[in-house]
């Protein structure tokens, strides 16, 4: 239950002034429905109003504030017209201009002969000084009225920026005075106010520098954000830990046998990460553990081999993937690899329907089944198992820690391994999967040639269709990636099929497959496999084949508009090519002019195919601001940290987690009822539930 301390902070924002049914509907689309969702909304500028001149000092397109005597208006005779009001001091004449305006209203606000302050961007109109729509008219006495240094907020269409303002005063006035989480020694150091004294800070910045991510009342904020964070990651994980598990020590023999079959054998690194699975799965305890790899670098075989030891024990292995593409695929690798061991494969996914779905978890629940492959279609109410004591999740660049949980419901303490194939950056790994012991394979299979990655301009396109066609002719199979449009599903496709009526027309319909994101799995499957079996030889594609597509021999790579994708996108977009023996290239074609970002972008990729220096790179490029793209992958959201800024802090987060939960693992003690407080702060009351009451 969220403490009574937090209830005005957690209500409603209609509640404050000005706030009624139309702007309540603004303010949530900008910051959320609660007073705390609008407090987290820190101004981006400012207007400093410190400037005041005399009206002969006033510069054009400078903010001013200047007091004025106020002369004759000058309504114009049709409402389309500007109403004028000329108004001066001892230096000179400023006429102030306002549209659409009621004479009654401007009558009253700027009476003739009277002084005012006011305070407004200055321009110069045809040798006059002028100043439309001022900011602020107020009476001298009220001069004080006017904030010095006015923080803005991000705005949203229809909303005033007044009503904002207004209704964010009110709701930092009666902000509630909260315990500090924070080590007092730690917050000292660093010259951080308490929380309510920071956060009122950050709403009032005094200058530009403010407003910088680092000034000390925003770093306060971003860093009790991330401590929420990573403190929530770490009470999740203990409780997981806390599981009974099953200590697996398997003799090898099923790994062997499969071994003996594989045409490969492992690398170095791939032997290593296997050692540390085998060590962890080995401990009483359920293991949770990261294997991060770049694309090709073997992850699945360890993934399954890790899994072979679970099976020898006598128990049940789930292998689940994030789409039904990939499932089909890990379950078409890992069938006939492990067949002729005697071990039992199926898949369920949610197509499956029926009897064959029947068979499938009748098979689970009487442990017939040994492996299961399959989506979250596995972790479903009503899939049983008899004795399910490990699991791979293969998240690819979808991270989602849900899946985790659901599992947990599965079996007891069950070893769970989660594997992604896109190299994240420490500081995004930390706040997804918190502290968690990671493997990281780091070399590629043997043989694995470098991809020739190329960059060019896209007036280009009839030359490289020319060279598609040498290419084919030395029987070559190329992805061909249609644009992104506009984030638009429906204009992606358009741009995908147009371009597949294009290639077929030019190598002939048998050729040149298509595969695109609305396509019905069957269709996706069978598109795949005329390209895997190489009756087509051209795979044209919407993203969709990002996500873990494996055709060993397909060695060209066409991505159209690759200024459009993201980094880390066109890293696994280039990691379907280079899988074989063969050399592979990769064209990437730009539209122009390109942003410097994405001319940067380019650069990285035909620079280095190292995937963790990609993604640190991307972090980089992409900054702040745009960290908000990370909703569909399942990144977490922050309000007030910026991972690309803040990555020291967050180190110190994950410390300062380590050390509370040491001594204080359920949060008893004073600093620790603080901690729990913080965690209702961030709506992190799941993080709870899991401490053990008390
Ligand atoms: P990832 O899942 O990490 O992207 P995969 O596990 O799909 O990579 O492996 C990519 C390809 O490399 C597969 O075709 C796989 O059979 C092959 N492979 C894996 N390990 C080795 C190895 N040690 N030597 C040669 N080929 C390997
Ligand atoms: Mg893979």
């Amino acid at each position: 239950m969220r403490p009574e301390i937090l209830f005005t902070l957690f209500s409603p924002i209609t509640g404050l002034p000005g706030i009624g049914p139309r702007n309540a509907k603004l303010v949530e689309k900008l910051a959320g429905s609660k007073r705390v969702d609008l407090l987290w909304l820190l101004p981006r500028e400012i207007i400093d109003r410190r400037h005041s001149p005399t009206i002969a000092e006033a510069k054009a397109g400078e903010i001013a504030t200047l007091t004025i005597q106020v002369g004759a208006h000058a309504p114009p005779p049709s409402r389309q017209q500007p109403y004028r009001v000329t108004c001066s001091d001892e230096t000179g004449l400023i006429t102030l201009v306002f549209f659409h305006a009621r004479e009654a209203y401007l009558r009253n606000i700027l009476p003739e002969g009277e002084q005012r302050v006011i305070s407004g961007r200055v321009e110069h109109y045809r040798g006059d000084v002028q100043m439309t729509h001022p900011d602020h008219i107020v009476e001298p006495a009220a001069a004080d009225a006017i904030r010095r240094v006015e923080p803005v907020y991000p705005m949203t269409a229809g909303l005033s920026p007044k009503i904002l303002s207004k209704a964010m005063e009110a709701a930092l006035e009666s902000l509630p005075d909260l315990p500090d989480w924070l080590d007092p020694a730690f917050a000292a150091k660093r010259g951080w106010q308490g929380w309510r004294d920071a956060l009122t800070a950050a709403h009032a910045p005094g200058d530009l520098d403010a407003l910088a991510p680092l000034a000390p009342a925003r770093a306060r904020l971003a860093y009790d954000e991330l401590l929420a964070n990573q403190l929530t990651l770490a009470v999740m994980r203990a409780r997981e830990k806390r599981l009974p598990g099953r200590a697996i020590v398997a003799d090898g023999a099923l790994r062997r046998t499969v071994m003996a079959a594989l045409p490969f054998t492992l690398t170095r690194s791939q032997t290593e990460v296997l050692a540390e699975i085998d060590a962890d799965m080995a401990l009483p305890s359920a293991m949770l553990r990261l294997l991060q790899g770049d694309v090709g670098s073997g992850k699945t075989i360890v993934a399954l081999f890790a899994l072979l030891n679970a099976v020898e024990c006598g128990g049940q292995v789930a292998f689940m993937a994030p789409t039904e593409i990939l499932a089909r695929q890990h379950f078409a690798t890992i069938a006939p690899l492990v067949a002729p061991a005697g071990i039992k494969v199926a898949i369920l996914t949610g197509r499956d329907k029926g009897a064959a779905r029947r068979a499938v978890l009748d098979g689970l629940a009487d442990g017939g089944i040994d492996i299961v492959v399959g989506t979250h279609a596995l972790f479903q109410s009503g899939v049983e198992f008899k004795s399910l004591t490990a699991a791979v999740i293969d998240e690819q660049h979808r991270f989602g820690v849900h899946q985790r949980l659901s599992l947990a419901g599965k079996g007891q303490g069950i070893d769970v391994l989660v594997m992604t194939a896109t190299p994240i950056p420490r500081t995004l790994c930390l706040t997804v999967y918190g502290d968690m012991e990671a493997s990281r394979l780091t070399e590629k299979p043997a043989g694995r040639k470098p991809v020739d990655t190329r960059t060019m301009p896209i007036d280009r396109l009839p030359e490289i269709v020319d060279g598609i066609a040498r290419a084919l002719e030395k029987g070559a199979k190329a992805y061909w990636v249609c644009p992104l449009v506009e984030d638009s599903e429906v204009l992606d496709l358009a741009a995908a099929e147009s371009r597949h009526a294009e290639l077929k027309a030019r190598f002939g319909d048998d050729i040149v497959a298509l595969v695109h994101g609305r396509m019905k799995s069957a269709d996706k499957d069978a598109a795949i496999a005329r390209f895997l079996d190489g009756s087509a030889r051209i795979l044209v594609a919407t993203t969709v084949i990002e996500v873990g597509v494996d055709v060993p021999d397909a060695t060209v790579m066409v991505v159209e508009h690759a200024e459009r994708f993201g980094l880390a996108q066109l890293h696994q977009l280039r990691g379907r090519v280079g899988r074989g023996e063969k050399a592979s290239n990769c064209l990437l074609l730009y539209g122009q002019p390109l942003t410097d970002t994405a001319r940067a972008r380019l650069r990285i990729l035909r620079e280095t195919e190292d995937g963790f220096r990609i993604a640190e790179e991307d972090l980089r490029l992409r900054g702040a601001g745009e960290m908000l793209g990370t909703r569909q992958s399942g990144l977490p959201e922050f309000r007030l940290a910026d991972l690309a800024l803040h990555g020291d802090l967050l180190a110190a987060a994950r410390d300062d987690t380590r050390l509370i939960l040491s001594r204080d693992p359920d949060l008893k003690s004073e600093r620790g009822a603080a901690l729990r407080v913080l965690l209702y702060l961030f709506e992190r009351d799941a993080a709870i539930v899991n401490l053990r009451s008390g």
